[in-house]
């Protein structure tokens, strides 16, 4: 008899736009079934407020490339406690801010930063045992993970979510930025925001993150009983 799994073995991605209730999802997610969790977006706002705090031009693609090389970006993938540092510098706060959140998406194009960042990722998650959010994880970053959940939501739905996240924020203005950040990660040439074939859509709009968490948890559970073994191999392969 073939032997299931341990939660140790399982790569989880979960992709999707701004505002679908990734991050809440994928540390809930982690947390319940023990595995750990790796926020891939704060990794590129770390890397956008590096270039920020440093003066780099982030219109200006060449000086954002001669420069991805530089900072170290450090992710703890607790998730009780996911932490985000650069070159030892604590930046979970200022990542956060509207001036890096209006930069990322100009950064995160750089094919020499998803380079960086990419490789970064793909070390985090060799061991196994952890939920991947963010936005090219199913495509390019883990083709091979076990479980893709793609999560969508009504733009209005994101926009309220997110304002809600920021208190008292105006929800117009924040799907405004929203759907303009949407546009650029999904129409730039490198790894865009993408679906993948194999992943599982959940439109998010009308269930309470309690509904997705317990979505998702099922999906892994179903995949570790069905199809994943403990040596990484698939069943019937
Ligand atoms: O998820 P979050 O909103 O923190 O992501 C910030 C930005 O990081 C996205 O708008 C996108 O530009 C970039 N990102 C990316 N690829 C990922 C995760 C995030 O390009 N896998």
């Amino acid at each position: 008899m073939e032997s299931v799994a341990p939660a140790a073995a399982v790569i989880v991605a979960i992709d999707g736009p701004s505002g679908t209730g990734k991050s809440s999802t994928s540390k809930a997610v982690a947390a319940q079934l023990g595995l750990r969790y790796l926020d891939t977006g704060a990794q590129y706002r770390a890397i956008t407020w590096w270039m920020v705090h440093h003066g780099v031009d982030v219109t200006d693609p060449a000086a954002v490339a001669a420069a991805a090389g530089k900072p170290e970006i450090v992710s703890g993938t607790d998730p009780a406690a996911p932490t985000i540092a650069v070159d030892g510098t604590d930046v979970a706060g200022p990542i956060r801010t509207p001036e890096v959140t209006a930069k990322v998406s100009a950064v995160s194009a750089v094919p020499e930063v998803r380079t960086r960042i990419t490789e970064l990722q793909r070390s985090i998650a060799a061991a196994g045992g952890i939920v991947v959010e963010g936005r090219d994880i199913g495509t390019t970053v883990l083709p091979d993970a076990d479980l893709k959940v793609f999560l969508t939501a009504s733009p209005q739905a994101r926009a309220e979510r997110r304002s809600g996240e920021l208190k008292g924020s105006d929800v117009k203005a924040t799907q405004e930025a929203l759907v303009k950040r949407d546009a650029a990660d999904s129409s730039r040439k490198t790894s865009p925001l993408a679906k993948a074939a194999d992943a599982i859509e959940v439109d998010t709009t009308d269930l309470t993150l309690a509904q997705v968490i317990e979505c998702v948890v099922t999906l892994v559970q179903e995949k570790r009983g069905g199809e994943v073994l403990v040596d990484g191999e698939r069943a019937g392969r």
